[in-house]
């Protein structure tokens, strides 16, 4: 695997085309993802989410600045679902990598739609890997907090900061996307609109009604409640320290550790259930299924019924002949 070596020698171009193999889901993609695999686990990875327009790429890039001025180094994710554009530079990445331009220890990779929400979930979860293996300290993964999907990207991440902003509409966008749930830190940005205040106290108010119902949990992280105008780079300190206070925590408490392993479980649940489908559909044939389908859809058959004789064809398959 030369791209593989190359890659973790530092070579960018050798990072860019692991990583549309990986997007891509090529035939090389598992193998490079294996011989990764030894050398993540290092980085970490914090999500950026929030309703569009809260100004998550503007924060984004603010972020990456300081914690470039910090000495790490740093990966940006963008994932946007409403995008058909991949793999590139976006317009936002134009506009981004004019403050990282020429900067090797930032490297940003925009993701879109990969025809189901669930691929790119999938999909941005392997550019973290890639990222994390080829040594990139912190990964910022920046995605629109809108459905289930995007929460499940932010849910990956051992740090979730959530983004707000005044006069969207809605008083708090975050309760309604489920995302406070999810936040380990939350930002009020363009705190320099009317409104912020009020946001900021709506959000503390809801986050003390959380614990007040869940008491007793010991040392339990709170998650602060920042301000910021990310547009002139106000506050963006304070995420960055809130950022590694939650990782300093994660650490300490053990829970750093767990958080790896649910995501090894959840990855490992989704390659068997890939593995396990592709055996039983090669098992059954494309013929057979088709048989399946029609009965099904004549009513001659339920659908659990079809199920389970799919399994016992594949069992019988599996069963070593006596
Ligand atoms: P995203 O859709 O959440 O990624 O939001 P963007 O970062 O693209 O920002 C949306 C708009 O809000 C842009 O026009 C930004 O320039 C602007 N913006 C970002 N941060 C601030 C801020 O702190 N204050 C104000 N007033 N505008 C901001």
């Amino acid at each position: 695997m030369e791209l593989v070596a190359q890659a973790l020698a530092g070579n960018r171009r050798a990072l860019a085309r692991l990583l549309t193999h990986v997007e891509n889901n090529s035939a090389q993609a598992r193998a490079i993802l294996a011989a990764l695999h030894p050398h993540t686990g290092r980085a970490h990875i914090v999500g950026v989410t929030g309703a569009p327009g809260t100004g998550k790429s503007t924060l984004v890039n603010e972020l990456a600045k300081r914690l470039r001025a910090q000495g790490h180094t740093v990966g940006v994710v963008a994932v946007d679902p409403s995008s058909p554009f991949s793999g590139g530079a976006l317009l936002g990445d134009r506009v981004r990598m004019q403050d990282l331009a020429g900067d090797s220890g930032v490297f940003v990779r925009s993701m879109a739609t990969r025809g189901s929400l669930g691929g790119l979930a999938q999909a941005s979860g392997d550019v973290v890997k890639v990222l994390d293996a080829v040594g990139f300290d912190v990964t910022l993964v920046e995605t629109v907090g809108a459905g289930q999907a995007e929460v499940d990207i932010a849910r990956t991440a051992h740090t979730t900061v959530v983004v707000e902003a005044p006069g969207l509409g809605d008083e708090v966008q975050a309760l309604k996307a489920g995302l406070l749930e999810i936040a380990d830190v939350l930002v009020v940005n363009k705190a320099d609109r009317p409104g912020a205040a009020q946001a900021v106290q709506a959000l503390q108010g809801m986050l003390d009604l959380g614990r007040d119902s869940a008491p007793g949990r010991g040392e339990e992280w709170q998650p602060p409640v920042l301000q910021t105008v990310a547009l002139d780079g106000v506050g963006v300190d304070e995420v960055v320290e809130a950022i590694a206070a939650h990782r300093a925590y994660l650490q300490r408490s053990g829970l750093w550790m767990r958080r790896e392993q649910e995501r090894a479980r959840s990855d490992l649940k989704r390659l068997l259930e890939r593995a396990l489908l592709e055996q039983i559909l090669a098992a059954v044939g494309e013929e057979e299924l088709q048989r399946w389908v029609e009965r099904i859809a004549a009513r001659e058959m339920d659908t659990f019924a079809a199920v389970q004789a799919m399994l016992d064809v594949w069992q019988k398959n599996h069963t070593p002949s006596q």
